[in-house]
């Protein structure tokens, strides 16, 4: 795998040259760009070979024209999928057992793994290429503060990234595709596995003298914005991204409080294993598609498309950028709204917000509660979790301070909850102890309430 900062430029200029065309060249260079991986998904994929057999000449061909496809489906056929036959399935799955393999390219490929969170994790195999149109794309949709936040936090110390540690993950792995690759990037980045106990990473920000930027989840965010509203951690970055989850413009606002020292608002960067570079945001705070090289629809159940300001019950991806790994009509299972109006920002690109996937309500008997009804936050706790284990019994999970009295702790919490049932006319569900630790998701995302469902 050998990354050419040439063809590099190539894409990032591309890029500025399709924005300063508008619609029309977005639009032409998009439909090319869709013919142009049709043909190739046609040719080299025995997987797209057939399920494209009965459809139109490809030089005619359009988006609607193509069915859509799933994960399941297409990782079930993982060594038909891909256009090059000289990476198999087993070889990846036997490259991720080593965690020493993180970041290092197998042959002309890097791979990586999704979280799996719904179903069965897919791997994700990202080329030369594929990298290349992401470092060109990002810097050709950046605005000037952008640049400007690129540039500031090069100078004003460490660059903290927490995310999940136990697996091939892109969040954890990239920074280390780009040191084995040498790609050139003037910061340097410092790992903290999301997993750990948080009085340990508390511990570790901490002792960091001049912090520049921190990249996470927001829920570890949340649990962070915490921490520094409590007076433990006392951290003055100058940069914070989120990425990986539904971003609540609620957060930002207690983030954004609680860390006075930062100099740019907080960046929300869209994307996913899948494609990195699905989205931009732009300094009015909105979502753009990068329409040249990606597809997003936004489509209901039935995978009909929905109307703009309509939220939709999934969204299909296409990544015209990826000739090895086809994601064409992918069911991406996130929900998207977009805009009505053109961006303030003047940006050609289409507009949307992310919902984010569909919230985990609790259900019991035939009452639905939202995870935000409860307030499990404890001052002597670093982090609450309530699992329901069956129809009406939950179990609460908690990560205490040390010098904490567990059974006051659980019992308020406790007590919170069963409130919370009571006054939604539940009035036989038991909420009990669990000395077991919180339960975080495989990429180390800590979801505060676990439904059974
Ligand atoms: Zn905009």
């Amino acid at each position: 795998m050998k990354f050419s900062v040439v063809r590099t430029l190539g894409f990032y200029l591309g890029g500025i040259r399709t924005a300063w065309g508008g619609r029309r060249r977005i639009e032409a260079k998009q439909l090319k760009n869709l013919r142009h991986l049709v043909k190739k998904a046609r040719e080299d994929s025995p997987y797209f070979h057939d399920l494209y057999a009965d459809l139109p000449d490809t030089d005619v061909i359009k988006l609607s024209d193509l069915p859509t496809s799933s994960k399941l489906d297409l990782m079930a056929d993982f060594d038909r999928w891909l256009t090059d036959r000289s990476l198999t399935l087993a070889q990846a799955r036997q490259h991720m057992e080593s965690m020493d393999n993180l970041g290092v390219p197998i042959g002309d490929y890097a791979v990586f793994r999704t979280s799996g969170t719904s179903g069965e994790p897919a791997v994700i195999v990202i080329s030369a290429p594929m990298l290349e149109l992401i470092f060109g794309l990002t810097l050709a949709r950046m605005s000037r503060t952008q640049f400007q936040f690129a540039r500031k936090i090069e100078r004003s110390g460490a660059n903290v990234i927490i995310t999940g540690g136990n697996g091939h993950f892109i969040g954890a792995g990239f920074d280390l595709l780009r040191q084995n690759l040498k790609i050139p990037l003037k910061r340097e980045f410092k790992f903290i596995p999301a997993e750990q106990a948080i009085d340990q990473t508390v511990k570790q920000l901490n002792e960091i003298t001049s912090m520049a930027s921190i990249v996470t989840y927001p829920s570890m965010l949340t649990i962070l914005t915490r921490e520094q509203e409590l007076g433990r951690l006392h951290i003055e970055p100058v940069a914070i991204k989120v990425a990986g989850e539904t971003f609540a413009p609620e957060l930002r606002e207690r983030a954004q409080k609680a860390f006075p020292s930062l100099q740019f608002d907080i960046l929300d960067a869209y994307g996913c294993t899948e494609c990195l570079a699905m989205a931009f945001e732009c300094d009015c705070g909105r979502q753009h598609v990068s329409e040249d090289w990606v597809i997003l629809e936004a489509v209901d159940e039935n995978h009909q498309a929905v109307a703009d300001g309509t939220l939709s019950a999934t969204a299909l991806l296409t990544v015209l950028g990826n000739e090895t790994q086809p994601f064409i009509r992918y069911d991406l299972g996130d929900r998207l709204r977009f805009y009505t109006d053109p961006c303030p920002c003047g940006s050609p690109f289409r507009s949307f917000q992310v919902e984010g996937r569909q919230a985990t309500v609790v259900r019991v008997a035939d009452v639905t509660l939202s995870p935000l009804a409860f307030d499990l936050e404890h001052e002597a706790a670093q982090r609450v979790q309530m699992i329901q284990t069956s129809e009406d019994v939950f179990e609460i999970r908690a990560e205490l301070l040390t010098d904490a009295n567990p059974d006051q702790v659980f019992e308020q919490v406790i007590q919170s909850a069963s409130e919370v049932f009571v006054k939604n006319g539940l009035t036989g569900v038991k909420v009990h102890q669990s000395d077991a630790a919180p339960q975080l998701t495989p990429s180390g995302k800590f979801h505060e309430v676990i439904s059974l469902h």
